[in-house]
């Protein structure tokens, strides 16, 4: 078993208070590693680090395009460590291994990006209207960045997140999910391989509501950028607003997956599989709800039942394995009870519905699908975050539109049609972050992501994330001779 450490300034250290949380590998339903459970204390050393290395030292000083330049080196350990970075993952939270390892095959494309975005972060020049004066705006790292993780890809966050933050300049603090922390703890290694400085990447490991909450209050963190459910979402959102903290959220999803009867019917059913099934669900670009044209919904919903059937169960590292175990136990009962309640409401499950009690370590479900479903229903509200499908029949495209968006959340939508003037209106209509038409659970480092309402604030990915780690200051020189007529009004 392995025993993990904290990174701290460039170095594995102990927990202050010596405490241990045991890490589990879902598959096998058994403790696979320890990690540190880090404390308030544990919290102050990292920021402290931070700040240090943010003011003084080789990273303050450091030109932006030498910045630029460790993180392509970065972008090079992931790759040449992609397999071991990716079976760590896949120990810790169960997911498929293919899935994985193309995460982290594709995560070194995160830092060339922001490793190539370094250096042109500019300022501008502004023809101001005022005489007499020059005036100009400076891009600066917004501060030291404490960066709050969920479980189910670790690695991938930490390259939306990190990337951006320390192309920015910034220096960061990592708190990773209790329940799958090890990959992140390996991955700071590569970091001080490298040529990061020490402190400018710094991991503590631990509960949210210990290290987590402490990093949230700490009045030497100037951002926090979190990925996680929104009710913990909302309740950092308070915390930090204490000491008016940025913020950037990456919330859960509710996402509707569009099916009109003109489509490519077999590509729309495995777009409606890929949107649930992929991950085992565990996905916050999910698409749970399954809206169908009633036209062709009984047929549709029997062919995407038939697809998920042939879902073969097993163990993630396998390459023929197409659903994993669900990472946690209370992430578990938790799907376990909607297919409950969603009975209990009066929708219909053609597959599965409930847990695969034939599998190893006790944390399987079956995939799972419900029809006869109405919107307002629980199973149709609420995000499951497990391979549970709600399908839901529309007749028009207003009442697609209406309601894909009646939902609390906004994160993605898929769109299946073969009439591009129909998927313009929809992509318009629809209040999501993203919107997919005739593909599902595409993602890029060039492309912005985000949620809107309830699926969060702020974007990760392409150009605009930068700014997420930046605050803009505006610079006016005097270019007059002598004092001001009237000192007492304003300029
Ligand atoms: P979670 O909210 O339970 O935890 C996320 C992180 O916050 C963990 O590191 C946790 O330790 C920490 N945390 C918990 N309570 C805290 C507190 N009081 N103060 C500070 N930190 C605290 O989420 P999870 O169960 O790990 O992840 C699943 C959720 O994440 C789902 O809702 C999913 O939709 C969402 N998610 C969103 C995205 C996205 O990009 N929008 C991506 C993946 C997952």
């Amino acid at each position: 078993m392995k025993t993990y450490q904290h990174f701290i300034a460039g170095e594995y250290v102990d927990p202050i208070g010596g405490k241990w949380i045991d890490s589990m590998d879902p598959y096998r339903g058994e403790v696979w590693a320890r990690i540190p459970q880090g404390c308030a204390r544990d919290v102050d050393r990292a920021v402290a680090v931070a700040s240090l290395a943010l003011r003084e030292g080789p990273w303050a000083t450091m030109s932006p395009s030498s910045r630029g330049k460790l993180m392509m080196k970065l972008a090079d350990l992931i790759a040449a460590n992609a397999q071991r970075l990716a079976e760590v993952e896949v120990r810790d939270n169960g997911k498929l291994l293919s899935e994985m390892l193309g995460q982290v095959n594709y995560n070194p494309e995160w830092w060339r990006y922001f490793g190539g975005l370094a250096d042109k972060i500019q300022g501008a020049v502004v023809p101001i209207d005022k005489p007499n004066h020059f005036a100009f705006t400076r891009h600066e790292p917004v501060g030291v960045v404490a960066a709050l993780t969920a479980w189910n890809s670790p690695l991938l966050f930490i390259a939306w997140k990190c990337a951006a933050a320390l192309a920015a300049g910034c220096t960061v603090v990592v708190k990773p999910s209790e329940f799958a922390s090890a990959s992140t703890l390996e991955f700071a290694a590569l970091t001080k391989e490298a040529g990061f400085p020490d402190g400018v990447f710094n991991v503590v490991t631990g509960y949210g509501q210990e290290a987590g909450s402490a990093l949230v209050d700490h009045p030497g963190v100037a951002k926090i950028t979190f990925t996680g459910s929104d009710s913990t979402g909302a309740k950092i959102y308070a915390q930090a607003a204490r000491t008016l903290k940025r913020v950037s959220l990456e919330l859960g999803g509710k996402s509707p997956n569009i099916v009109f009867e003109d489509c490519d019917l077999g590509a729309a059913a495995s777009g409606a599989i890929s949107g649930i099934f992929a991950a085992t669900g565990q996905t916050c670009i999910a698409g749970s709800r399954l809206l169908v044209q009633n036209s062709i919904r009984e047929e549709f919903s029997k062919r995407v039942a038939e697809l998920g059937r042939s879902a073969r169960k097993g163990d993630p590292m396998l390459a023929d394995t197409n659903i994993g175990p669900v990472t946690t136990a209370p992430q578990y009962r938790k799907i376990l009870d909607y297919m409950e309640i969603a009975k209990a409401e009066g929708a219909r499950c053609i597959l599965g519905g409930g847990a695969a009690s034939d599998m190893p370590g006790g944390q399987f479900v079956e995939p799972t699908i419900f029809v006869d479903v109405r919107p307002d229903m629980r199973i149709a509200r609420e995000e499951v975050f497990g391979p549970v499908l709600s399908i839901i029949g529309f007749d028009t495209e207003e009442e697609a539109v209406r309601l894909a968006n009646d939902t609390i959340y906004g994160l993605a939508a898929g769109v299946w049609t073969k009439d591009m003037n129909r998927a313009l209106r929809m992509t318009a209509a629809l209040k999501a972050g993203t919107v997919w038409v005739n593909t599902y659970r595409a993602i890029s480092y060039m492309m912005p992501f985000g949620g809107m309402k309830h699926s969060g604030i702020g974007r990760e990915s392409g150009m605009e994330a930068i700014h997420e780690y930046l605050e803009t200051k505006s610079v006016w020189i005097s270019t007059a001779e002598g004092s001001p007529a009237n000192p007492f009004v304003m300029r």
